[in-house]
């Protein structure tokens, strides 16, 4: 009986977490065929789907954090397990007991910088605005069309702030009306939420929606997939709608209202990755492409493992904030696979993939070879 106990409390603690899913499961085990993991190592969600309905998890385990909320399992699997929100009830009782594994640990500096700065980045909230220095962007007030909300890597991150600049020219010459929040925009918390941090991610959304509606926000521009699906799938748990626009989306409608008009030709060949959480979480496909398919003298080759089936660049779930060893990254494999396609240019539209890419860039010894671009910097080189 005293073992018994024990794995009772487990399950009790799955399912109060939101993981009562896992019990559906009957092990036919195409998650593991599906999952990226098990290009680069061994790795079976299978069996964790199968441990917590028994109620042996290893809470300390390395495993329960490695799924990068790809999406590809959910879609596959034959008796609706949710393996990413069961997964993230796993999580959730691991932080909530404070037991993290090595690679886990850089968490710990992320949730205290989001909890004093509201960034994960461990930078100042003060600076939040600072990207856009010179570039006079106007301050959001209710009077504007659309609030561009920039988020946090595209703020800070020096790489990705060169994504903010060119969104911002772009909007700028398509006479779009618009405004930024600054320092009083917060984390959207998307990723902290799939770490299982569920009180912060309501204290970020909630101190993110008050402002919106204090500031008469109603239409949102986001360049960040992860804030797009939060805002979009997540925000209404809180009784709140407010339209959100991806810019591929966004490009895209400026492009066919005659908006943005290309100046030049562009004769580069560009292969384009589907981020998880623009393409197989939501649906958008066809947009990016029809951006690039626009840009005169531009090649758009396919790789494999698109759009539905897109690979992960690993860094979804949480992934991006921890280690992952040499040798184990799905980014260098999607790098090695744009290069063979011949393309010059790898373009997606993601902080997370833009960051992995050009760590493989440097890994693969490719920087002569590939370049990697958000849609929106190739779109403001074109005009
Ligand atoms: S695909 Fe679904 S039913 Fe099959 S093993 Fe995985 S979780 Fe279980
Ligand atoms: S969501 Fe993706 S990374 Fe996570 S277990 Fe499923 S296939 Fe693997």
């Amino acid at each position: 009986m005293e073992t018994v106990t024990p794995y009772k409390e487990i399950i009790e603690l799955v399912h109060e977490n939101g993981g009562e899913a896992f019990s559906r499961c009957f092990q036919c085990g195409l998650c593991d065929v599906v999952c990226p993991w098990n290009r680069v190592r061994q790795f079976s969600m299978r069996k964790i789907v199968r441990q917590a309905a028994l109620g042996l998890t290893e809470i300390e385990s390395e495993d329960i954090w490695l799924c990068t909320t790809c999406g590809r399992c959910p879609q596959h699997c034959p008796r609706d397990v949710n393996q990413i929100e069961s997964g993230v009830s796993l999580r959730r009782i691991a932080a909530e007991y404070g037991v993290f594994p090595k690679s886990v640990t850089p968490l710990k500096t992320v949730r205290a910088s989001l909890v004093s700065e509201g960034n994960p980045l461990n930078e100042d909230r003060a600076k939040r605005a600072d990207w856009a220095e010179g570039l006079s962007v106007d301050d959001f007030s209710e009077e504007k069309e659309i609030l561009y909300f920039t988020g946090c890597y595209f703020s800070y991150d020096p790489r990705l702030k060169k994504v903010a600049r060119a969104a911002t020219g772009i909007l700028k010459r398509a006479g779009v009306d618009f405004g930024i929040l600054g320092t009083r925009e917060n984390c959207c918390g998307e990723s902290i939420r799939k770490i299982g941090d569920e009180e912060l991610f309501r204290r970020l959304a909630r101190e993110n929606i008050k402002t919106f509606i204090d500031n008469g926000v109603r239409r949102i521009l986001v360049s960040s997939p992860h804030c797009y699906h939060t805002f979009k799938n997540e925000y209404p748990e809180f009784m709140v709608h407010f339209e959100i626009v991806h810019m591929a989306q966004y490009l895209n409608e400026l492009i066919c209202e005659g908006k943005i008009k290309f100046s030049k030709d562009y004769p580069k060949v560009i292969t384009y990755h589907d981020p998880c959480y623009l393409g197989r979480h939501n649906g958008i496909y066809d947009e990016p492409r029809d951006v690039l398919n626009k840009i005169p003298g531009l090649e758009l080759r396919e790789m494999p493992d698109t759009r539905v089936d897109s690979l992960c660049c690993g860094g979804g779930g949480g992934r991006i904030w921890m280690e992952t060893a040499k040798g184990e990254r799905f980014s260098d494999l999607r790098l090695q696979q744009a290069m063979d396609t011949g393309a010059e240019v790898l373009a997606t539209s993601c902080p997370y993939c833009i960051n992995n890419f050009e760590d493989s860039r440097l890994t693969l010894e490719a920087t002569e070879k590939m370049t990697v671009m958000d849609i929106t910097e190739i779109v403001a080189e074109a005009i």
